[in-house]
């Protein structure tokens, strides 16, 4: 009784765009906790579940103009049903309707079923075409037994969607309660850009995007919509960007309000030692983004800064200055890398730049004996000493920081957001300024949702007297050859790299790989001087070895991908990668970065095992074609999709639900000037379109 007044109280109730779902008629408390799997709240979610694919029953096709691939309807007359023993046992249905013969093929079925298909009955289909043994067929397709052939009343007036379901949630089901939201719901959604131009765009309005999704009329371009690429369907991906621009510059907004940090300055009177004593001079860009950084530094808002830079742009000497102006106001600084050897080489570098100005540089690093971190942990601690560079080593709870006033973070792809936020609790009581640098860029689809809480910063020009690397991609075969050219350059004074590749990521197997090839290549060389250097190795070590390598008392340094980041030789103009069809693009542009740094002109060779899959082949021609790391990183992003770029890690993050990060890039434009032109009502779309599109983002943006 009491169910039953339930159900007839809902029925009665009118729906609101954020009713519950419950108020739909049959809908309790198990069933809309299967929909919230679908991310289905509230009413008006309903509207915004959109169809993956769509089916066109809306017309009869005629058995000749069939072709394999299509999903297609048709009424044809039975000529004979045939039983089949080939490797599976089947019921052949041979149909025809004047136009062409069609076999439907059933691998299940009944005595019942069999003793339908007589001679001479009709019956209507549904299915896919694919080709058969003799001619065209469709396995289990739908099918129903009709009068004749004219069967007008079997099609439909619009494509039937296909919802993406869950456990326990079928068709159906879906459809009708879309159904019912469209009904009552369409007129009653707020289109807040109703009106609006669209930057140009001959874009639908939200009602009558939302009504062609779900009941696309006939004569809808099936393969417009399934591309995605439908007006209604970029409609709908552009509120969703719109949604997130909105939201992320009034998140960045209110960070900025909200949260603290400690003004530093970063003038002449700090700068200028520090370039008196580089022995060269900045290039436009590098002073352009030092004075953007000066300009974030001297708030008493947090600096939340990215600068992307591709390899060899010049991004330490950056972080240096920033650094400088940190330990000059008496405040803590840290440097991060994403590897020993990167956090080893900018101790070196730090060191180099800014021992003669007085300023003392710790490496912490992962590697080192604990009674070592013990003391270098204490100095910190006490606020004795103030510039730390590190790994992730320097996130470990051990380590305080009381005075910390910034974080540089290098090479940012191998942090993510939920690192930057454990530098939240390094013990200071201000927020630390950020700044986050890298070389991979970032395409700007990605860069929105990953890095939404940084501003940007481009370092858009290399120092002079650059010159670009010269790829080439050989088969492994001529391994020889490339020994010989390599042996010849390195007489020649250049020195080289040799780069070792695993499939497995293990230091260990790694080691012995490299270690293998060194042998090798010191039997088939014995008059280069051959160095190696690979993860396992102890820091000592390594730095020994890397300087050495700096130094010119080694020709050719066999390489694990330790080097893949932040190694600097200027001298080195040779790198030969073996079995380089294992790595992605983005790391194939890293370790190609460490050649041409000097003038001289540099060579890069990609050795591949063969036979090549297509991926490969079509990275290894990106590497040839080009060396702009945003070229690349475009590509990358095509190739793979965004998830793989980010790792799985920020896939999450990333969380689109309609817009495509490949697909409508173009649609980020449209979406920044609409944000820019919104002036004063920018408050009000943004609620509207965030309650819509973005929520639970407010906890990710916090980063
Ligand atoms: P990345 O951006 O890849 O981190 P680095 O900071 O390692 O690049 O710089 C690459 C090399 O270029 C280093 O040897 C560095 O000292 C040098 N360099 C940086 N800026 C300049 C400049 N303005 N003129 C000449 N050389 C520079
Ligand atoms: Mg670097």
């Amino acid at each position: 009784m009491a169910t039953r007044g339930r159900i007839a109280a809902a029925r009665t109730t009118p729906l609101t765009p954020d009713s519950p779902l419950t108020a739909f008629p049959g809908v309790g408390d198990a069933m809309a906790a299967r929909l919230a799997q679908l991310g289905l709240q509230v009413a008006e979610d309903l509207l915004f579940h959109l169809p993956n694919r769509y089916e066109d029953r809306t017309r009869l096709w005629t058995i000749g103009s069939l072709t394999p691939g299509i999903r297609a309807q048709l009424v044809g007359r039975v000529e004979r049903a045939d039983l089949k023993f080939g490797r599976r046992r089947s019921l052949l249905v041979s149909l025809t309707d004047g136009t062409g013969r069609l076999g439907m093929r059933l691998f299940h079925f009944s005595r019942a079923q069999q003793r339908q298909f007589v001679s001479g009955q009709w019956v209507r289909v549904f299915g896919d075409v694919r080709p058969g043994p003799t001619g065209l067929e469709m396995a289990h397709p739908e099918y129903k037994l009709v009068p004749g052939p004219e069967d007008e009343s079997v099609t439909e007036d619009a494509l039937t969607p296909l919802y993406p379901l869950t456990q326990g949630v079928t068709q159906g089901r879906l459809r009708a309660m879309i159904a019912r939201a469209m009904d009552h719901l369409l007129t009653q959604v707020d289109d807040p850009l109703l009106g609006e131009s669209f930057a140009g765009l001959p874009l639908p309005a939200l009602h009558e995007a939302i009504t062609v999704l779900h009941r696309p009329p006939v004569g809808s371009d099936v393969n417009l919509l399934a591309s995605g690429y439908h007006p209604a369907q970029r409609r709908l991906a552009l509120e969703e960007l719109l949604a997130h621009r909105l939201s992320l510059s009034d998140l960045k907004r209110r960070a900025r309000e909200q949260l603290r940090a400690t003004p530093l300055r970063l003038d002449r009177a700090v700068l200028q030692p520090l370039l008196d004593g580089l022995g060269f001079t900045l290039t436009g860009a590098q002073q352009r983004v030092v004075g953007e950084i000066a300009d974030d530094l001297a708030r008493e808002g947090p600096m939340m800064r990215l600068v992307q830079g591709d390899v060899g742009a010049g991004k330490t000497v950056i972080a240096a200055a920033a650094l400088l102006a940190a330990v000059r106001a008496g405040h803590q600084a840290a440097l991060m890398a994403p590897t020993e050897l990167l956090a080893e080489q900018h101790a070196v570098t730090l060191q180099g730049w800014l021992a003669p100005l007085g300023v003392e540089v710790l490496l912490l690093s992962g590697a080192r004996k604990a009674q070592e971190r013990r003391q270098i942990e204490a100095r910190l601690e006490s606020g004795d000493a103030l510039l730390a560079v590190g790994t992730h080593a320097l996130f470990q709870r051990s380590v305080q920081l009381p005075k910390l006033a910034l974080v540089v973070v290098d090479e940012q792809h191998r942090f993510g957001v939920h690192q930057r936020l454990a530098l939240l609790d390094k013990g200071a009581d201000r927020y630390p300024h950020q700044l986050v640098m890298t070389a991979t860029p970032i395409p700007r689809t990605l860069a929105m949702r990953a890095y939404a809480d940084l501003d940007t910063s481009v370092l858009d020009e290399l120092p002079p007297g650059r010159t670009p690397v010269a790829t080439i991609v050989l088969d492994q075969q001529r391994r020889d050859a490339v020994i010989e050219r390599v042996a010849a350059a390195c007489q020649r004074g250049r020195q080289a790299y040799w780069v070792c590749t695993l499939v497995e990521i293990s230091d260990q197997l790694d080691a012995e790989a490299a270690e293998a090839a060194a042998e090798r290549l010191r039997a088939d060389c014995p008059q280069l001087r051959i160095g190696l250097v690979h993860g396992r190795m102890k820091p000592a070590d390594k730095q020994r070895v890397m300087a050495e390598f700096k130094a010119g008392g080694i020709d050719l340094l066999v390489a694990t991908t330790v080097i893949e980041v932040g190694v600097d030789v200027p001298n080195a103009s040779l790198m030969i990668i073996e079995n380089a069809e294992r790595l992605g693009l983005a790391q194939l542009h890293q370790l190609r970065g460490r050649v041409g740094r000097g003038s001289e002109s540099s060579h890069c060779v990609l050795m591949y095992q063969g036979p090549l899959s297509q991926l490969a082949k079509s990275r290894l021609a990106v590497m040839r074609e080009t060396t702009d790391g945003f070229r690349i990183a475009e590509r990358d992003l095509e190739l793979r999709g965004p998830g793989e770029v980010m790792g799985t890690r920020q896939t999450g993050e990333v969380g689109l639900r309609i817009a495509d990060m490949v697909r409508d890039a173009d649609l980020l434009d449209a979406a920044e000037a609409i944000a820019v032109g919104l002036g004063e009502r920018s408050d009000d779309v943004r609620r509207v379109l965030s309650q819509r599109w973005v929520a639970g983002a407010e906890r990710f943006a916090r980063a």
